[in-house]
């Protein structure tokens, strides 16, 4: 008889959010008549922007000609879209980025999700706590992680790194050396953002103690604070020991389109002096077939001028709920941060409540829907994410109900 992938077996659980949708459902069959707000999605919900519209129609046209028509794209990604990226993205940054170094893929989620893989099974992992899921349940999925502990909900080969009000939501270096280090800044979901001093450090200590940093950037283009950093490229040595993760998705809306990509810089190699590079081009090469070409060029038309005017409205939009959100709750006693750099705000819940305890008042007495900040994580129980991603109107309904609770 066959038998399972036993790893797969040990993860915990129902997923977060199908256990908010479930909680939803039922309220909403409960009362009809009432209108469900909902602050927890972490979707985006504008449209995607003309500037990649028109880009998506002319590539759908070249498709329907002999001479322009495309197959397979390369898989590791349109040297067009490559060089945009380096040019339009890092170059402005003072980064030392090459072309042949970004690695094209359907969104940063498979990334962030995959990159363990090229590392030895036995290497430990650090994260931070709370965090999102990903990272720890592919690690799970690998076998790396040990024993789950449902009591702590902590798995026991872990190093948990707790971002909590008392350190700023700012992981702490950890006493015992991880091997991998996944750090994403513009957090999600505590929407805390890290300076580019503090950056700087984590990339001398990985430097120092033969780490590889895996640095998820999906939020980059929230950053609103001039001393935060868009890339950890922009910290010195990061090409000895960082990998960065991108995503279209939340920076240009693409989260139905899908395109992201990953930095491997190729001085970064293992002990032995293996090329991690070159085991993330094998892997692309054996397992990833390109992403779409109607898509890539989608994803360069939002490097244009217009590109970039139209996507920084929609962040400007987005950053605007998140300020109503962060005022609205400061001024009614709430404790609150995040929502600067980040379409997160992270909120603390009233009177020592449950996470979980939080999210059943505000959905029952107030019709609100956020996310268990104890879903990211431990050190996320007490705490409440409440998201951006909304429309305005909503947004600013939603806080005056959480006002009057
Ligand atoms: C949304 C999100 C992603 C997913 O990005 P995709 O490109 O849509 O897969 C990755 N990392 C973090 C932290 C996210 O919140």
């Amino acid at each position: 008889m066959v038998r399972v992938n036993q790893d797969y077996l040990k993860l915990p659980g129902s997923y977060l959010f199908s256990t908010i949708a479930k909680k939803v459902n039922e309220f909403q069959q409960e009362h009809p008549e009432k209108k469900v707000l909902r602050l927890g999605i972490g979707d985006v919900t504008q449209p995607l922007c003309p500037a990649v519209i028109r880009a998506l129609h002319s590539a759908v046209d070249e498709m329907a000609s002999p001479e322009t028509f495309r197959g397979y794209a390369p898989d590791l990604g349109y040297d067009f879209l490559r060089n945009t990226i380096t040019e339009k993205v890092y170059r402005p940054l003072g980064a030392e980025i090459y072309a042949d170094e970004i690695f094209i893929s359907d969104g940063a989620k498979s990334d962030s999700g995959n990159i363990q893989e090229i590392f030895a099974a036995d290497v430990k992992v650090a994260v931070c706590d709370p965090v999102y899921p990903v990272y720890v349940d592919t690690n799970v999925m690998s076998g790396r992680t040990g024993t789950y502990d449902p009591a702590t909900g902590l798995w026991s080969n872990v190093i948990y790194m707790p971002c909590t009000r008392e350190n700023g939501y700012q992981p702490e270096l950890p006493g015992e050396v991880p091997d991998l280090i996944y750090l994403c800044f513009p957090n999600n979901p505590t929407g805390a953002a890290i300076t580019k001093a503090a950056l700087q450090e984590w990339v001398d200590y990985a430097n120092r103690s033969g780490a590889v940093i895996i640095y998820d950037a999906a939020y980059e283009a929230y950053i609103s604070e001039p001393d935060v950093p868009h890339s950890i490229f922009e910290c010195s040595g990061a090409r000895d020991c960082a990998i960065e993760i991108r995503s279209f998705s939340k920076n240009a809306g693409f989260t139905g389109t899908r395109l992201g990509y990953t930095v491997i810089p190729k001085s970064l190699t293992d002990a032995e002096g293996n090329s991690v590079h070159k085991l993330w081009a094998r892997r692309h090469g054996t397992k990833f077939n390109g992403a779409p070409y109607i898509i890539q060029r989608a994803g360069e038309a939002v490097y244009s001028d217009e590109g970039q005017k139209e996507t920084r409205e929609q962040i400007a939009y987005y950053m605007k709920n998140a300020a109503y959100i962060l005022e609205g709750l400061r001024s009614a006693g709430y404790r609150v941060s995040g929502g600067v750099n980040a379409p997160y705000i992270w909120m603390e819940t009233p009177d020592g409540m449950s996470s979980w305890d939080f999210f059943d008042l505000l959905l029952n007495r107030a019709g609100v829907v956020g996310t268990p900040g104890s879903g990211f994580g431990p050190s996320g129980e007490g705490c409440f994410r409440l998201t951006a991603f909304g429309t305005y109107e909503n947004t600013v309904e939603a806080v005056e109900r959480i006002k009057a609770l």
